[in-house]
């Protein structure tokens, strides 16, 4: 950290970071060293201090590699294209679980678009660890944004507490598409899909995975409350 700067004015603390220049840069994309090219500003929001919105500030070195032309290092704290860190993208995808996102963007200062890039990274990674090892115990919700009734469908792996899936309103469908990313074996692999009581979720667990009826549970204090699981043999009981 080199430096940090207090506006009251704008309600925001900025942390000024730089690179010590010692350690050696690397091509984001094929990982080998290259030689530095040139430096540029760039700039994440991070967790709020002190209710202040909390701005990191780094020049960030570019490098020249053969193959991929001139690009930044990746940093260790934002993934590559975020304007947000990692920590303050995982602080919105936990209350996105928890409330709608008209709920979340509005204290958090966040439009639609920012909140739907965060959910869009985190359920990249949440596929890249669903091929390490297939989900068994998914968690469906339905989010809503604004006055617009826009309903998005919400997939979570429960034992990993990762997002996994987003797809368009709410309709069988909507579910259908995370289960036509999976194949047949992976759905028999399915222990437990906890939802509220929806129709159209109920229908696509039918549709698709095989001992539906003994495998949804019912989140009957609805998705506000988190949702814990006791499991006794094949039953899953939630409260
Ligand atoms: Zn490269």
């Amino acid at each position: 950290m080199s430096g940090v700067a207090l506006s009251l004015q704008a309600q925001q603390v900025k942390v000024f970071i730089e690179h010590n220049g010692k350690k050696g840069c690397q091509c984001r994309v094929c990982a080998k060293p290259c030689p530095g090219y040139d430096h540029m500003t760039q700039k994440w929001r991070h967790l709020d201090t002190c209710q202040f919105q909390t701005i990191l500030v780094a020049s960030v070195p570019r490098v020249q590699c053969p193959e991929h032309k001139v690009l930044a290092i990746d940093v260790p704290w934002a993934e590559s294209g975020s304007r947000y860190t990692a920590l303050f993208e995982a602080w919105v995808i936990d209350w996105l679980k928890e409330a709608t996102i008209k709920a979340v963007a509005r204290p958090m200062k966040l439009s639609w678009n920012a909140i739907d890039g965060i959910g869009q990274r985190a359920v990249r990674r949440g596929l890249a660890r669903r091929d390490a090892q297939p989900p068994k115990r998914l968690a469906v919700d339905e989010t809503s944004f604004q006055k617009h009734h826009e309903y998005v469908t919400v997939v979570t792996d429960h034992d990993k507490g990762v997002v996994i899936h987003v797809a368009d309103e709410r309709k069988s469908d909507s579910l259908n598409e995370y289960f036509d990313t999976l194949p047949d074996d992976l759905k028999k692999g399915i222990e437990c899909v906890t939802m509220d009581r929806s129709k159209a979720y109920i229908k696509s667990v039918r549709q698709n995975v095989p001992q539906a009826d003994q495998k949804i549970a019912f989140d009957k204090f609805g998705h506000a409350l988190k949702i814990m699981y006791t499991s006794v043999g094949n039953v899953y009981i939630c409260w």
